[in-house]
């Protein structure tokens, strides 16, 4: 006779440590979806946490990278990494290196239109164009009133939207980034603008927008 299978890790169904309010989070939604979620990372030492209330202690305690906040245990393994177990709605359990995440906390922290930036890129790749103009007129509901210029860039490869949208021969990303003044002759690492990006994939709908662009603004510039 084979084995039973083995029994599913239970759950443990313990409060954050540091809020005190359960990891299990209730949710309200459409029937289909689960009713709750797991915001759960559990330290080395065992103690629980909210991932957010940990990032939020770990940004302002700088001994929060090394130490759990209950019980000071250290928290990092052999080779100083800060991982963590994580559990997700599903049961799944698997780990994740919480370091990483407070270094980028703490750079966003100390870089705040970088943040903005890369939520203006990620909102303009997924075409949430209403979103994305609202940052464009300072109009975001977290924003600081700020006009975010079309102009900002990937933190690495000097890509910005107007690339990414000449990649995908995106008609309506163009337009709005135009309409806001973004410069279609910037050039990306390799050196590549947004026209020259679009007629090597032969983005045939926003080639002519880019190339009109591109010639006013060399017009305008005198470049
Ligand atoms: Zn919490
Ligand atoms: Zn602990």
């Amino acid at each position: 006779m084979p084995l039973p299978p083995p029994k599913p890790e239970v759950y443990l169904d313990s409060d954050c440590t540091i809020c005190h309010e359960p990891l299990l989070i209730p949710s309200s939604h459409e029937p289909l979806e689960p009713s709750y979620v797991i915001d759960d990372v559990q330290l080395r030492c065992s103690h629980h946490f909210h991932k957010s209330c940990l990032l939020e202690y770990a940004v302002s305690s700088p001994d929060a990278r090394e130490r759990c906040a209950l019980c000071r245990a250290n928290v990092l393994d052999s080779s100083a990494a800060f991982i963590v177990t994580v559990r997700t709605e599903t049961g799944h359990i698997g780990t994740m290196d919480l370091g990483r995440d407070i270094d980028d906390q703490l750079y966003f922290q100390a870089h705040p239109n970088a943040e903005r930036a890369q939520v203006f890129l990620s909102l303009m790749a997924q075409m949430d164009f209403d979103e994305a103009e609202k940052m464009l007129k300072g109009e975001e509901q977290w924003g600081n009133g700020e006009r975010l210029s079309p102009d900002v860039m990937y933190e690495t490869g000097q890509t910005t939207a107007m690339h990414m949208a000449a990649l995908n021969d995106d008609v309506e990303g163009v337009q709005l980034l135009l309409r806001y003044g973004a410069d279609p002759l910037l050039q990306d690492e390799s050196g590549q603008t947004a026209l020259e990006m679009a007629r090597e994939q032969d983005a045939r709908k926003v080639i002519p927008l880019l190339a009109s662009a591109s010639d006013r603004h060399l017009s305008s510039t005198g470049r």
